[in-house]
């Protein structure tokens, strides 16, 4: 592994100014940044620990009814608050949907927005890839390439993101908040991270020094409890990542859609808010009809980056399936395979 200097620093401002150095990178519980370390795949000059800062590690809420998660909250700690699992349900099972909990217990808000493709071709130094060194080429476009992205993908990456807990939240119109340089600015959560075009190595708008304090979900996200689902499609039942994942959440009223949101996992390099497929919903009855409508209306721009054109079929499928589970209603327990289409419909919460 390349050597590196480590400091950790006191304060935000002092972290803001030791990372914005050219080569300088955060580190959370580092189980992404670490393992592309000693991959030699990021090779950062320095690593700033913001891990012992004060105050980044509470789950507040707050006086207009939005809930404010500290970026040090681990992914368990959240999933497993009792008062944030009643009321953002499709938020926490997406969160026990990943990875393992060990890896729950230790990973970050912060640094599973931010962590990197699973393009095996990125974590290959011997490979060419646009993302890890740019100009270089794409070596997942004629290569094995299954699992990668059907939207929003360009010649230069077809890449896609990896994370779950991303997708109910923008679906659910997160707001993160960012301290930086130029001091405090708040990310709608749809605008952080980028569509790869012709600079796939800029994942997101953050700029040198800019670093996550806390993710916001508004008030009106509570108003989906009562209908809200994650479903995510894996190669193995868990710990594993999505091939295509879905967080669907309904407000009914008097047996119609009053208002629905629609977000899908592992399809593009950012977690993919399904706009049309909402207008779609709204006002309808909640009906298989309309869900497979939905399900097409999310996929009319998708494209086969490689030898992956099952990942659409696949991707509507389980959009209607999310649609048609949410519309039955949150269970009052998580099912014990969190987001497994297999699990039974059992029930959501303890
Ligand atoms: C075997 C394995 C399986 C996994 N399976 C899944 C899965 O199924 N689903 C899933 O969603 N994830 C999965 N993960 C990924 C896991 O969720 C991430 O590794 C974890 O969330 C990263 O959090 P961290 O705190 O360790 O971040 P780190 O590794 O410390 O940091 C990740 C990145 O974020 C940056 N960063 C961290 N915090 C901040 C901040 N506050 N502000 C600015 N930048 C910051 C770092 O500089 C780094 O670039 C898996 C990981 C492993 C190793
Ligand atoms: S798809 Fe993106 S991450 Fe993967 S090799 Fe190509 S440029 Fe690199």
């Amino acid at each position: 592994m390349k050597q590196f200097d480590y400091v950790r620093p006191a304060t935000v401002k002092e972290a803001i100014a030791a990372a914005a150095q050219p080569g300088a990178a955060y580190l959370a519980a580092g189980t992404n940044l670490l393992d592309l370390m000693k991959g030699n795949v990021s090779r950062p000059d320095r690593l700033v620990d913001v891990t012992h800062l004060d105050g980044l590690d509470r789950i507040d809420r707050l006086g207009d009814g939005s809930l404010r998660i500290g970026t040090l909250v681990s992914n368990a700690d959240l999933a497993h608050d009792v008062e944030f699992a009643k009321a953002y349900p499709a938020v926490a099972e997406a969160l026990l949907s990943g990875a393992s909990a060990q890896l729950r217990n230790a990973a970050t808000v912060g640094g599973n927005l931010l962590q990197r493709t699973r393009c095996a071709y990125f974590y290959d130094t011997a490979s060419r890839c646009n993302k890890r060194e740019p100009g270089s080429g794409c070596d997942a476009r004629d290569g094995e390439n299954r699992t990668h992205a059907v939207l929003g993908w360009s010649e230069s990456c077809i890449a896609m993101h990896p994370s779950d807990f991303c997708v109910p939240l923008v679906a659910l119109d997160a707001i993160v908040e960012v301290e930086g340089r130029g001091g405090r600015r708040e990310i709608p959560f749809d605008e952080l991270h980028r569509l790869p075009g012709n600079t796939p190595e800029r994942e997101t708008v953050l700029e040198p020094g800019d670093l996550i304090v806390a993710v916001r979900l508004p008030a009106a996200a509570r108003g989906f409890a009562a209908h809200a689902r994650y479903l995510k499609v894996r190669e193995r039942t868990s710990y594993a990542f999505a091939i295509v994942s879905a967080a669907a959440a309904l407000r009914i009223e008097n047996g119609k859609i009053a208002d629905a949101r629609l977000a899908l996992g592992g399809v593009a390099a950012k977690p993919w808010r399904a706009r049309p497929a909402e207008e779609v919903l709204k006002g309808v009855s909640p009906t298989a009809d309309a869900f497979q409508e939905a399900a097409w209306r999310a996929l009319t721009d998708a494209k086969p980056s490689g030898n992956n054109a099952y990942k659409i079929e696949l991707a509507r499928r389980i959009v209607a399936r999310a649609l048609t589970l949410a519309a039955a209603g949150t269970p009052a327990r998580i099912p014990a395979l969190p987001a497994s289409p297999f699990a039974s419909s059992g029930a959501i919460h303890a």
